[in-house]
């Protein structure tokens, strides 16, 4: 089973979603085309050639990109993401969302997003260091605290960040902490930044749950993904009394109509690398795991999961997007007509770059806060951020993916309209 390979029934892709999105956006708001296009158009993009020396001694080139989408609120920020699907198109798509995302939650910066089109399993950790030092190296121009501020994202870690952040230094001749974020707390890294993403899809999903009435102690949940966001939001909504019923990962999916044991569920992946073979559930497929009947769903992995082809089948009321662009703008349609809320990606994976956001204040002061400082400043920022979307989108009458992208694009607007048009 993969996931990414059978995210979509259709041709589209995620940028055609991305683009639907602001379209509609501009149309609640009434922007003219040129205010549309503006918001719409990639400020700049680079796609550089990557040449490896593999382990054996042979040599072989890969693509990477960096897509700054808008810069108008500060500098540029998002996620490098190592796969095999990345494409310019996805890159570009990705960018635009850490846009709204940025802006949604009051951050002062524009977004951006990376991309390396290979996959990091099937090489060792020092091609990979190789990787990402040419990558870092291809893009430097572009990049840097005021400029633009990398992190992790699909198949990169924090050993990644460690290498971009030396990489970046080496060539600037002294060590700038400010230049990536995601570092391991060793290296200027922040307390909380780890866990951010999944702390703050759960806060959103436990407000979510209250707002339709749902008591989250008993309440049950399927977490589609075990990586960075998924993992971290099972155990935590398993801590706040959620049952998890099921969970993913790319080579298998598991399912205990009782509640999975998640620590030992998460022994078992840190034993075997994968969920699947786990002994305290029973093996499905990843279509019935979103179909599956539970409160609450969370797509934690890739672009376009929940399509045309199996929207319809969704019986969660509720769908929390861990992952980002997890649903196309046709499931969108079908999750809408069907009464399902969607608490959209812009809002519920913002955990992430809000921490990123933390670490990098703190890195340009050389002064550190404490893990429940953190979490503390994160709560706050998360909740206000529900808060805001929800009073938006009863005021306009509004799903929610709308009403968070109808306030971020807003911003962004004001932002353009107040500096001008230079020359
Ligand atoms: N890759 C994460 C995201 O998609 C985090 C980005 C960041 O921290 O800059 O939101």
């Amino acid at each position: 089973m993969t996931l990414a390979g059978e995210a979509r029934s259709t041709t589209r892709g995620p940028l055609d979603d991305a683009i639907e999105q602001l379209a509609e956006v501009c149309q609640i708001l009434g922007y003219d085309e040129g205010t549309e296009q503006l918001l719409a158009a990639p400020r700049r993009e680079v796609t550089v050639s990557i040449p490896l020396r593999r382990d054996d001694g042979s040599v072989e080139v890969l693509t990477g990109h960096r897509v700054q989408h808008n810069l108008s609120r500060g500098p540029a920020k998002g996620g490098l993401r190592f796969s095999p699907h990345v494409d310019l198109d996805e890159v570009r798509a990705l960018a635009m969302w850490m846009t709204w995302k940025c802006a949604l939650m009051d951050l002062p910066y524009g977004g951006a997003k990376g991309g390396v089109t290979i996959d990091p399993s099937r090489y060792s950790s020092a091609e990979l260091e190789r990787v990402t030092r040419r990558y870092t190296s291809e893009i430097l121009p572009l990049i840097g605290p005021t400029r633009d501020i990398p992190a992790p994202d699909i198949g990169t870690d924090e050993n990644t960040m460690a290498w971009m952040m030396d990489t970046y230094s080496v060539a600037n001749g002294h060590t700038v902490l400010g230049a990536v974020t995601g570092k391991p707390v060793s290296l200027g890294g922040s307390h909380g930044r780890a866990t951010a993403t999944s702390l703050g899809v759960v806060h959103v999903a436990l407000e979510a749950l209250r707002h339709l009435r749902l008591d989250p102690v008993g309440s049950t949940a399927a977490v589609q993904g075990f990586g960075k966001v998924g993992r971290g939001a099972a155990r935590y909504l398993a801590e706040n009394g959620v049952q998890v019923l099921a969970t993913s990962d790319e080579h298998g999916a598991v399912w205990q109509p009782d509640g999975l044991d998640i620590s030992a569920l998460e022994t078992h992946v840190d034993r075997a690398g994968t969920v699947a073979g786990f002994s305290g559930g029973t093996v499905i497929d990843n279509d019935t795991l979103l179909a599956l009947d539970v409160d609450l769903l969370v797509p934690a992995a890739v672009e376009g999961v929940l399509h045309a082809g199996n929207a319809g089948a969704v019986r969660a009321q509720l769908v929390v997007e861990g992952a980002n662009g997890p649903t196309t703008t046709e499931a969108d349609r079908i999750l809408q007509e069907r009464g399902v809320l969607v608490v959209p990606d812009i809002l519920a994976n913002a955990g992430g770059v809000v921490v990123s956001y933390f670490e990098w204040v703190q890195a340009n002061q050389a002064y550190w806060w404490s893990q429940a400082e953190v979490e503390a400043r994160l709560t706050e920022r998360m909740t206000d951020a529900w808060q805001h979307v929800l009073t938006e989108a009863d005021e306009r009458r509004l799903q929610l993916r709308a009403a968070a992208t109808c306030l971020a694009v807003r911003r962004v607007a004001e932002a353009h309209r107040q500096r001008g048009l230079y020359p």
